[in-house]
């Protein structure tokens, strides 16, 4: 049997595969740590299982990968030539799902913030999510 994807999916695929400490969020929790945040993670308690959770700051981050999750304007975010269709498809589909988790988390309360996996190393983010967290403080303990 052919298999339907191709080089640059199927490794975006594996990656996924190999799961939750995926080099992009693991980057991203190191730097949110370093900046003094502390965070729980991927609590099956909430909408979409956000990746990390601030819980008494009532605030999510997502990492998202950017083939996935497409990116807008992003290189790595194209339709795969083979099967085009199917993978517009597929995209459109975690769109949805996207924004439906996002509504549902906000409808329980939680801001959302996604960190894109082309974004994780650019020097500009650690404004952007102190912009969003607010400051990280001692008192906040761990959450
Ligand atoms: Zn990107």
């Amino acid at each position: 049997m052919a298999d339907p994807l191709t080089p640059e999916a199927r490794s975006a695929h594996m990656a996924r595969i190999r799961g939750r400490d995926t080099g992009p969020e693991l980057l991203l929790r190191k730097l949110l740590f370093a900046m003094g945040y502390r965070f729980r993670l991927h609590r099956k308690d909430l909408p979409g299982r956000p990746d990390i959770v601030f819980k008494g700051r009532r605030k999510v981050v997502f990492v998202h990968g950017c083939f996935w999750h497409q990116h807008p304007g992003c290189g790595v975010a194209h339709v795969p030539k083979t099967r085009p269709d199917y993978w517009r498809d597929k995209f459109a589909r975690n769109r949805e799902r996207d924004a439906r988790n996002e509504e549902r988390l906000r409808e329980a309360g939680y801001d959302c913030f996604v960190v894109w996996e082309c974004e994780v190393r650019d020097e500009r983010l650690p404004g952007k999510l102190r912009e969003f967290l607010g400051p990280a403080t001692a008192k906040q303990g761990r959450s």
